[in-house]
This record gives structure tokens, sequence and C-alpha cells, in this order.
């Protein structure tokens, strides 16, 4: 049999002629085309196959991506398994026995990865248009939920453009219009103070340095950074108190001095994402790992934390204690089951507490 020439792969610029090339001058060619790199056809055909309807929006040109979206598509949608007793007991028991830092770096990792999928819609909550309006806007919310800032801030940002407005404000109608927020009278004085020190200072803009702005009225390093990381692009970690409960119960630290968990979750996180996992630890403890009892059975972080069996771990149980606009989605991710009772519906069954649990809260000092 005469062998066809085969020309591409073997011949050409690099002048690398196929062993046939001479004996066989005159038989017919065969060219084989290269194929750019990473776009195996069958690889991306079976890919396709498989995924008709998943991905919304899913058109041919996106055929090269696919083998990451379809990985990232099973990982994002696939049911978390809760732990069994004797795993979440094991782990509870050695954070509260002192983890290994390199242990720890990696659960946290894990972790972090889990917080980013169930809350990819994890944002500041509060309406702003400048970094100016989001200092305000952080300064009203003390003690008072952001919704009712954002109700507040449109007449106010109306009224009040810029720090000049604030400083030369009449107290009776600022606090008029803040009266809403609490603390309106502190409040007003801080704004008063705030857009007076940034006119006399600053020449009326807002500065963004962590020490220059925990220098102004009104401004703690709390806010600082809200403002940093949310108005500046800068990274920065607020901690609050729903978030230093949160990093505690999760054996990220024991700290309680909210500088020192700042400082102990930024040697966690990588920098460019502090800002964004400030919100996604905010929005978590907000959603399903609430103070008093928190939904473990319906958690997608339950198999590394280490205070899995604080709440209740029947997932019929637990998904009733999830809440928010994204709750059916958290639930479907937690594989919870389908016929699940609305959101606060009362849970009689009391809990049994998974073993070593209690011991990590009480490590950790979680209130
Ligand atoms: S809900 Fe339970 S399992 Fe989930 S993070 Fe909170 S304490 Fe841990």
């Amino acid at each position: 049999m005469v062998p066809h020439r085969v020309a591409g792969r073997g011949t050409g610029a690099r002048g690398a002629a196929c062993r046939y090339a001479s004996v066989t001058p005159a038989v017919p060619t065969l060219r084989i085309r290269r194929r750019p790199r990473g776009t195996r056809r069958c690889a991306r055909r079976r890919t396709a196959a498989s995924l008709p309807g998943s991905l919304p929006g899913w058109k041919r040109r996106d055929a090269g991506r696919l083998p990451v979206a379809a990985r990232t598509l099973a990982r994002v949608t696939t049911p978390r398994r809760l732990p069994s007793r004797a795993a979440a007991a094991k782990l509870a028991r050695r954070v509260a026995a002192g983890e290994p830092a390199l242990g720890r770096a990696r659960r946290v990792g894990r972790m972090l990865r889990e917080l980013a999928e169930t809350h990819p819609d994890a944002h500041c909550e509060l309406d702003f248009t400048t970094p100016y309006e989001l200092a305000v806007a952080t300064i009203l919310s003390a003690q008072t939920t952001d919704v009712r800032v954002n109700e507040v801030t449109p007449k106010l940002f109306a009224r009040y453009r810029a720090a000049a407005d604030y400083a030369a404000a009449d107290r009776t109608e600022l606090e008029e219009l803040i009266r809403s927020t609490g603390f309106y009278r502190n409040k007003a004085t801080s704004l008063i103070g705030l857009g007076a020190a940034v006119v006399e200072k600053h020449a009326g803009l807002l500065p963004h340095t962590l020490d220059e702005l925990v220098a102004l009225p009104g401004i703690g390093r709390k806010t600082a950074n809200v403002i940093l990381g949310n108005a500046f692009g800068i990274p920065g970690i607020t901690v609050d108190t729903h978030f230093g409960r949160l990093v505690r119960r999760w054996g990220w630290t024991a700290e309680e001095d909210p500088v020192k968990v700042e400082h102990a979750v930024g040697a966690l996180v990588p920098k460019r994402d502090w800002t964004i996992v400030s919100h996604e630890v905010i929005f978590h403890g907000r959603r399903v790992c609430h103070s008093r009892k928190p939904a473990c059975g319906a958690c997608t972080l339950a198999a590394d934390c280490p205070s899995y069996g604080t709440g209740p771990t029947d997932p019929a149980q637990a998904a009733v204690l999830v809440k928010g606009p994204s709750r059916e989605r958290l639930l479907r991710l937690a594989g919870a089951p389908d016929d699940v009772p609305p959101s606060g519906t009362p849970v009689d069954a009391p809990h049994a507490l998974v073993a070593g649990a209690d011991q990590v809260e009480a490590a950790m000092d979680v209130p």
C-alpha cells in the first residue's frame, strides 16, 4: 500500500519533511489543518451536547470557553452535602484546640470560594453616586438599616450636594431630613462637622487614605474602609458587630478588638478581595448564619464551619430560617427539600447541638 504523503504537521515552514516525502513524490497530498490550541473538537462537542438549556444565552462562539464554564456551572449548581456529625465534631474539636495555620488557611480558602458562589449578588446596599454621598450614607447607617437610609438620602442629596453645603447647613432643617434614621442630633453634628473639616483641610474633596479619613469627624475605621472599598476601589475590610461575630464563629480568629479582627482576616484573605468578602460575610450573616438561630442544615459553608450544629441541622427545620430575596436559590444550593414552609415559620422541635460546636463558640467568645 502506498502511504499518503502527509503535509502540514510534519512539513512546511519548519522544513521537517515526513519520512515518506522523498520516496513517494507523486502521491496525493492530504492536508491536515492545525486547530488553534485549546479547541479540541470532540471535547467541545461533548460539553456542548451535555448542556442544552443549562447556560442561559449560550452561543456557539462561546464554545471555546465551555469546558471551564461547564465546570463552574457544575460546581455552583450542585447541592452541597452536609457534614456527618462525626466530621463536624472533629472539625469543632480541632478548631477549639487551636488549628494549625496551614489548615486554617486552606479551610478559609474553601469557605471564601463557597461564599463567592453562594452570594454572587453581594454588594454595598447603600445608594450613592459620589464618595462624599457614601460617607454621608455610612454615617447615617449607624444603628439603622440600609433600607431606611436609602429612603432618606434622595431628598438629602438633592438638598446638600457638596461638603460646603453640609458645612453651611441649617441644623434644624438637616435634623428634620434625617430624623427617621435615629440618633439624628448626633448624626447632624457629624455631617456638619465633616463638611466643615473637608472644606477646611481638603478643599472640599473627600480624601482617599485611611489616615486622612479617620481624622475627619464622624468617620471611624469601619466607615473609612467602607468608603475606600466601595467609592475609591481601594480594598478595605469592614468589621462591624456582625462581621466579627461570624468570623469568630467560623474560627477565622478569636480576636475581639475590631482592628485586630481586621488584621487577622486581612492575613487570611487576598487583599484584592477584602471589600467583596466583607459584603459576602455580611450577606451570609443576614440570610443564613443569624446570631441566635443559624440555619446550619441549609448552609453551604457547613462542611468547613466548626460551629455547624449551633442551629438546627435538619434541612427542613433550617430551611425556614433562611431569609432574603435569594432564598430559593440558597435553599437549592444547600440541597434543602423542595416543600419547605415559608421563611419565618416557627421551628418547634429543639435541635441537638453537634458535639463541639458550643466549644468553638466558647473558645472564640461568640456573643
Ligand atoms: S449557619 Fe451554621 S454551619 Fe452555616 S456558617 Fe453559620 S454556624 Fe456555620
